[in-house]
């Protein structure tokens, strides 16, 4: 399958803990984005010929992809259909959306040119949790958002919250889940904080100003994935929660090592065997574009069997369906016998048919029992 990721990489403020390539432009920037949008897709496809026409899921992420305005976002989805992309019979179509900028004039253009599932930011229902990541948004708005799409008929919609933040309890965190369960919602992802210590709350907690209770980090994630499991929800990811048939097929295609085509500052992706990203950075990005975006700027890290191996191993134990032992022999590994049997024996792996996968606290502990296999591979 091939997808299709766009990144938007504009903000109306820089929330506290985000280490994302995204800045806090002035909107006269985003009619120069879509200029250079457009001709960096044009360069892929004079390169490609007719492959925006085999592109099946597309992902408008960011930054904030809302934040354009509706006459922008016409334009946007006007680009990709001049590129070849069938916007209105893809097999999915999602958009990211903040609080703030979502209104019904944003979605009408988004629905009419072929989003079929929003992604909106919630983070947390708690007016001073959102304060201490420095969100803009309060519960209110969000709820209202959260509605507004509901209330699109044919939109699929999932939420976003986070735990783990300054302050946050483990009863917060469940009320916040509770909340949410309240709607008819098909799709849930909780990610915990995670902070760089370069960003603004990275800052704050290195002077003390602000702590993080990490010993709550593994209750609330096993306490969160049994509450959504107890309102019919799977976990099919690592962080990400669906009922039957609602799983994400763009991320899922990541996960399983599939193509992905990715426009914009920082955005990554996958073609042909080789993991590629243009220059992270917004002005070094409009050079690379306005040089005609020569492959030699792109940082380009062709995927050999070493490198497909560790990508097998890494993606797939991120998902229900985990790590299919006879796709990891066909790339020439074999699994350690030792270190599998004894992650089995410790509840953190077991198997499903013939794959490998996480259980019990292996998914929280998912990076130390990847790093553990794929070191000791035969
Ligand atoms: S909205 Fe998202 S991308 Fe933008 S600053 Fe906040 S966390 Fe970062």
């Amino acid at each position: 399958m091939l997808g299709l990721y766009i990144h938007i990489p504009f903000c109306e403020k820089i929330c506290d803990y985000c280490d994302f390539f995204t800045i806090q432009g002035p909107n006269r920037l985003h009619g120069e984005y879509l200029d250079l949008l457009s001709r960096e897709i044009s360069a892929f496809g004079k390169r490609h010929p007719g492959v925006f026409s085999q592109v099946e899921t597309l992902y408008l992420g960011g930054g904030t992809p809302s934040i354009l305005s509706p006459e922008a976002l016409f334009r946007l989805f006007s680009i990709l259909g001049e590129a070849g992309v069938p916007l209105l019979s893809l097999k999915e179509s999602t958009m990211e959306f903040n609080p703030e900028s979502t209104d019904s004039e944003r979605l009408s253009v988004a629905v009419e040119n072929g989003i079929t599932r929003a992604s909106l930011g919630l983070q947390s229902f708690r007016p001073e949790l959102l304060q201490a990541v420095g969100r803009r948004h309060t519960p209110e708005s969000g709820l209202a958002a959260l509605e507004q799409l509901l209330s699109k008929p044919g939109l699929r919609v999932t939420t976003d919250l986070m735990f783990d933040l300054p302050g946050q309890t483990l009863s917060h965190f469940l009320e916040d889940l509770e909340r949410l369960s309240a709607y008819a919602l098909g799709h849930i992802s909780f990610y915990g904080l995670k902070v760089d210590p370069r960003t603004r709350l990275g800052h704050r907690l290195e002077k003390g100003l602000v702590q993080v209770d990490e010993d709550l980090y593994g209750d609330m994630y096993r306490e969160g994935v049994k509450f959504l499991e107890s309102k019919g929800f799977e976990r099919y990811e690592v962080s990400n929660f669906a009922r039957p048939g609602e799983e994400s097929l763009h991320n899922l295609n990541y996960w399983r090592r599939g193509q992905y085509l990715a426009f914009g500052p920082s955005a990554h992706g996958f073609f042909e065997g080789v993991r590629y990203h243009a220059p992270d950075r917004y002005p070094e990005w409009r050079r690379y574009v306005e040089a005609g975006c020569p492959e030699n700027l792109l940082t380009r890290d062709p995927i050999g069997q070493e490198e497909a191996i560790a990508e097998l191993i890494q993606l797939s134990l991120r998902t229900k369906y985990g790590l299919d032992v006879a796709a990891l022999q066909e790339l020439g590994a074999r699994l350690p016998e030792k270190s599998v049997s004894r992650w089995v024996a410790q509840g953190y792996l077991k198997w499903l048919g013939g794959n490998l996968v996480l259980d019990g606290d292996g998914w929280l502990f998912m990076d130390t029992v990847v790093a553990d296999i794929y070191s000791n591979l035969e």
